[in-house]
């Protein structure tokens, strides 16, 4: 059979694979819908007969049935495998379904199909890769879920750190979380598992292992507690630094709050006139509804600048810029917060003494203000100056935690609609682990 060979590389097989016949489904009358091709993984390469779990040799156990892969498209047909699954006596793993060459064990698609998706699924959107190969998107879930699997079996990211980042985010409502370790030398993503607490953050330690624990130099987290008492307990040498994103975070908490307050008193204010207006005038009616007065106007912009205050000003769009300079503009004590929070900023950039002498004075006029979230932010970065400024000596980036943070949040979004937490942690190696995935037959 000459073609035999043309089959095997549309199929990308190599010679563990032998191809006994090809067949053409037809759909709908004179439309080709499937090609099958009917293999079998080779004897003569001592394919046959292992477990399909750790690939020992193992004893036939009884021929099982037949099953079928998903492969690649063959141009604008889909392309199946189809083959016996006979079941083998492993030593070890008992009864289970034989290893083949062309598939992950359990997968219904073949290795290159797998190979694709997760290309694909790291490159381009959700529906690009549901329409371009057909599936559904807790089937990419699977996909990527195993592709990582093998991957992170075959590299060590956990090797060689020195300065490790810890942050949490959350996946789903009902908190959900999951925790996420970053190398600050290399800024990638080295470690991520569901959950939330000391229990989970103990997982990372057991799978680092005591000497390259004792190799940890420093610490960056937020001010949770049980970050810094399990990282205090596993890896007392490492200097805690307070990661500054989490801390500008509760300073925007802290306007927010402050922005609720003067939108509510408005609000109570621009009701009360209004009830006094229509008083004077008479009820609106349908026909003739009365215009909202200025200060209904006012508390309705305190009520959408959310967005405004809470980004950073250089992210800001022009309508948001301006909205941020009306409100703050209307509002002295808005507008003392968001002080407070831009100076918290400098603090960060200022770095090293500079920082330290910074953070002293912001401390001391925040200590002063008569704004109660501010005075309560300010006991918060009093009660943790010390990591504070550990982090400020010590320069760890507030970068590479935001922009993580940042982009895992894109990630759960585009996760929703997979099964498992596992199959978002898988996109998020893929992406930010700094694996390099070649498309199948490209080297
Ligand atoms: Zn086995």
């Amino acid at each position: 059979m000459p073609d035999v060979s043309v089959w095997r590389a549309m199929a990308g097989l190599d010679d563990r694979t032998v191809i006994e016949r090809v067949a053409f489904e037809e759909g709908r009358p004179g439309r080709t819908e499937r090609v099958v091709l009917h293999v079998r993984p080779s004897r003569r390469k001592g394919e046959h007969d292992r477990c399909g779990r750790c690939g020992r040799r193992s004893p036939g156990y009884d021929g099982g049935r037949r099953r079928e892969w998903r492969s690649v498209d063959c141009g604008l047909t889909q392309m199946w495998l189809a083959a016996d699954a006979p079941r083998v006596r492993c030593a070890e793993h008992g009864v289970t379904v034989a290893r083949v060459p062309w598939a992950r064990h359990g997968a219904g698609h073949t290795l290159v199909f797998d190979a694709q998706v997760a290309w694909l699924a790291v490159r381009t959107s959700k529906s690009t890769v549901r329409e371009l190969l057909r599936i559904a998107w807790k089937t990419v879930g699977s996909v990527i879920d195993r592709v990582w699997a093998d991957i992170s079996a075959e590299i060590d990211l956990l090797d060689g750190v020195r300065k490790i980042g810890i942050d949490e985010v959350s996946y789903k409502k009902n908190h959900r979380y999951l925790t996420i370790v970053v190398d600050h030398d290399t800024g990638r993503v080295i470690w991520a598992a569901p959950g939330l607490g000391a229990a989970t953050l103990s997982t990372f330690f057991d799978e680092l292992g005591p000497e390259r624990t004792a190799a940890l130099t420093h610490v960056s987290a937020d001010a949770a507690h049980w970050i810094a008492s399990t990282v205090t307990q596993r890896a007392p040498q490492a200097i805690l630094c307070a990661d500054p994103f989490h801390i500008v975070a509760w300073a925007t908490d802290a306007i927010d709050t402050v922005r609720r307050q003067e939108w509510r008193a408005l609000k109570a204010l621009a009701d009360t006139e209004r009830a006094e207006q229509d008083r004077r005038v008479g009820r609106p009616t349908a026909d003739d509804p009365k215009p909202e007065t200025p200060r209904q106007d006012l508390a309705r912009e305190f009520k959408n600048a959310r967005y405004s205050l809470l980004k950073n000003p250089d992210n800001l769009t022009q309508d948001q810029s301006l909205t941020l300079k009306w409100i703050t503009a209307s509002s002295p004590r808005l507008h003392e917060a968001y002080a407070f929070k831009e100076k918290l900023r400098i603090v960060f950039q200022a770095r090293g003494k500079q920082g330290k002498r910074i953070l002293d004075a912001w401390i001391k006029e925040a200590g002063r203000s008569t704004l109660e979230p501010i005075q309560k932010l300010c006991k918060s970065v009093v009660r943790i100056r010390a990591s504070i400024e550990a982090s400020l000596e010590h320069g760890l980036s507030q970068g590479l935690i935001e922009s993580t943070n940042t982009k895992i949040r894109l990630f759960t979004r585009m996760a929703f609609g997979f099964h498992t937490p596992q199959a978002l942690i898988a996109l998020v190696m893929l992406n930010l682990g700094g694996p390099t995935l070649t498309l199948p037959g490209r080297t």
